[in-house]
């Protein structure tokens, strides 16, 4: 694979996501850092963003509920770098009926060089890193040569 780089605007597009049982962990922590966060683009699933919506004074882009393809949706919304970080507390204790969109998230995040925070501890590393509220270069897959090189 060829890559080439981009540099992400001071203002992130913050994707939040949580499983059900790790609602009340985002709430808390999205409440918690909510001045930080406000002062970026943030997009979530159906039902985590109506929560946070509900809780708290930020302004969410909401998607549909993740089981019925929201994170499929924040998946493409990646491909098109269109979000910059990704804060997914999923559930390590119980099965999801949608975990191929999950893992395909997961996939998704890695193949765009994405942070990703899985949970509480790993949010608070990245949204404390000084590189949070700052411009950010980095790689990324170079689709223009990738498509040259196989047609
Ligand atoms: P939800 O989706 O916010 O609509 O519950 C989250 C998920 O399970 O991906």
């Amino acid at each position: 694979m060829l890559y080439t780089t981009v540099t992400s605007s001071q203002k992130k597009s913050i994707s939040l996501v949580a499983h059900d049982n790790m609602k009340k962990d985002l709430l808390l922590w999205c409440q918690k850092f909510e001045s930080k966060l406000a002062a970026h683009k943030l997009y979530a699933t159906g039902t985590t963003g109506t929560l946070l919506g509900k809780n708290t004074n930020l302004t969410i882009n909401k998607l549909i509920s993740g089981p019925l393809g929201g994170d499929q949706q924040i998946g493409a919304l990646i491909t098109e770098q269109k979000i910059d970080m990704l804060i997914f507390f999923w559930d390590p204790l119980e099965a999801q009926p949608h975990d191929p969109d999950v893992k395909a998230l997961l996939r998704l995040a890695a193949v765009w060089n994405i942070p990703v925070a899985c949970n509480q501890a790993s949010a608070d590393f990245l949204i404390n890193s000084t590189l949070f509220d700052t411009e950010y270069e980095k790689k990324i897959p170079d689709y223009e040569n990738y498509i040259n090189s196989r047609t």
